[in-house]
């Protein structure tokens, strides 16, 4: 006889109410007393019908329960099991391959110089895990104005038909092509407006030569800033250097702070790297926003092989964790109040479980992003930009189709066996390609030194989610998605900095 089981789900409680996370569907269904009381009943076991009826005898009348069982079926977070198959280990998943086409471009990171005046000690372009010698095989230090319209030329060509399309200037140190960037800026525009589209524009900068006529220039043209910075003065002097050792915080902070009171057309952004000494995240938090004044503040763990003194270990995780989970409920105060707050970590990951993001591929690397070095290579990210191994193409020939299938079937989600049973996956997908092949010397394996983190803090934003549906849900309408056209499946990650 059928049994009934739980489907995949994660449930989860918020706001005195039980809710579930539906991996399959990557939906968040809120539950009645009825419903929950079936989840409860069926935790970690399969009963047939009868008497999973009989369990609930005398708390819920009968029909309710079938009412219940079949609203339950419906969304498959219940699901009918033979048990005499109970011991067997779910069949694996058939691997879905990703349709090449049409998949428009949607994020165009040019590196438009490999070059830093920065020397951060974990930097992952020039630091002891490097993936490429950034200035080898030729490859020129500054981007020349020829290949930057090349790969204006390319970006609006793969952009299909998407109406709008992102341009993100990185480095190296970004500005120290600010003659190239000065140029492409208009020149893009005038292509995008040629065939109908919009260009939004992006720069990640270390904020060191934030020069008044740059600031200018960024304001006047609705460039939207995102700067490298790890906290106050003995945070970021402690990697943030300069060659010769000096600190870079003396230098930044006051260009910053120009930048902050002139570009007020985009929100600006800092980006934090995170390292096992600098983890204060809250400090950090409360200088870059009150202190400081930036819009929005996102935090990273470095990307770096275990062994590195640097590296963030177990206990720094457990730390970070705390810590995010802390400033998370601070984000969810100020959203029950209807106000804004700068944690982007929390909104970014609010934001997706609201669109129901279900990842098939971590990120849009090599499908909707693509990277390019300052020589018109494309690879998959700016983080692989130069990298042999990880080529594309080029802007100037196109991308190598065949390149770009087989590296989107090797790493789809039902190819990662460890992933299989995560509940976290639709979010994760297995994580960054770069911090895999940090870490483990291939894009393809999955990021499993981190699963501990990644699901207690989709945990987190899964309670603080709920807490805001049930008590604020005006506040989650800003994330609902536009009504055409329809979103890719992966999302893009081009904010890093180093
Ligand atoms: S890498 Fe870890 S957390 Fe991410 S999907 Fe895989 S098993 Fe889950
Ligand atoms: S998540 Fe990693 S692989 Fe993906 S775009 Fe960002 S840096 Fe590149």
């Amino acid at each position: 006889m059928t049994h009934i089981a739980l489907g995949e789900c994660h449930p989860f409680e918020a706001a005195g109410r039980h809710f579930l996370y539906l991996v399959p569907s990557a939906a968040v269904f809120a539950l009645d007393d009825t419903s929950a009381a079936v989840v409860d009943t069926l935790r970690g076991r399969q009963l047939a019908p009868a008497e999973l009826m009989a369990r609930l005898a005398g708390r819920f009348e009968p029909a309710e329960v079938e009412a219940t069982l079949s609203e339950l079926a419906g969304a498959r977070a219940i699901l009918p099991v033979d048990p005499a198959r109970a011991a067997e280990p779910p069949p694996a998943p058939a691997p879905n391959i990703i349709p090449l086409t049409p998949i428009p471009l949607s994020t165009l990171v040019v590196n438009v110089t490999n070059r830093c005046n920065l020397s951060c000690a974990y930097c992952y372009e020039y630091g002891e895990d490097k993936i490429t010698e950034p200035t080898a095989g030729g490859m020129p230090k500054l981007m020349s104005e020829e290949t930057a319209r090349e790969s204006v030329d390319f970006m609006i060509e793969r952009s299909g038909n998407s109406p709008v399309v992102r341009l993100t200037f990185f480095g190296g140190e970004t500005l120290l092509n600010f003659a190239v960037l000065e140029k492409t800026i208009p020149y893009a525009r005038a292509r995008a407006a040629e065939a109908g589209k919009r260009v939004e524009f992006s720069l990640t900068t270390n904020g060191t030569l934030l020069r008044p006529e740059v600031i200018e220039f960024l304001a006047d043209n609705d460039v939207g800033v995102t700067i490298s910075i790890d906290g106050p003065k003995e945070m970021q002097d402690k990697f943030r250097v300069f060659h010769d050792g000096r600190g870079s915080y003396d230098v930044v902070a006051p260009k910053v702070r120009e930048l902050l009171k002139r570009h007020r057309s985009r929100p600006i952004g800092a980006r934090v790297t995170l390292t096992s000494d600098v983890l204060d995240i809250t400090r950090i938090y409360r200088h870059l926003t009150d202190e400081i004044g930036f819009w929005e503040v996102g935090f990273a763990p470095v990307t770096t092989s275990p062994g590195r003194s640097h590296a963030i270990g177990e206990t720094g995780f457990e730390s970070m964790l705390a810590q995010f989970r802390s400033l998370g409920y601070e984000f969810l105060e100020a959203a029950l109040e209807g106000r804004r707050h700068g944690f982007s970590n929390v909104r970014d990951t609010i934001e997706e479980l609201h669109k129901g993001a279900s990842k098939a591929l971590p990120c849009g690397a090599g499908l909707g992003l693509m990277g390019v070095a300052t020589n018109g290579d494309v690879a998959l990210c700016h983080r692989f930009a130069g990298s042999d191994d990880h080529k594309l193409g080029t802007v100037r020939d196109g991308v190598d189709g065949a390149a770009q299938e087989a590296f989107l079937d090797a790493h789809h989600i039902d190819r990662k066996t460890d992933c299989r049973t995560c509940w976290a996956r639709p979010l994760c997908a297995g994580g960054c390609y770069h911090e895999a092949h940090t870490r483990y010397g291939t894009t393809e394996a999955p990021n499993l030194h981190y699963c501990e983190w990644i699901r207690g803090w989709t945990e987190s934003c899964l309670e603080i989610y709920g807490e805001i549906a049930e008590r604020n849900p005006a506040f989650l309408r800003q994330f609902d998605p536009p009504p055409a056209p329809a979103a890719t499946e992966v999302n893009d990650d081009a904010s890093e900095a180093r």
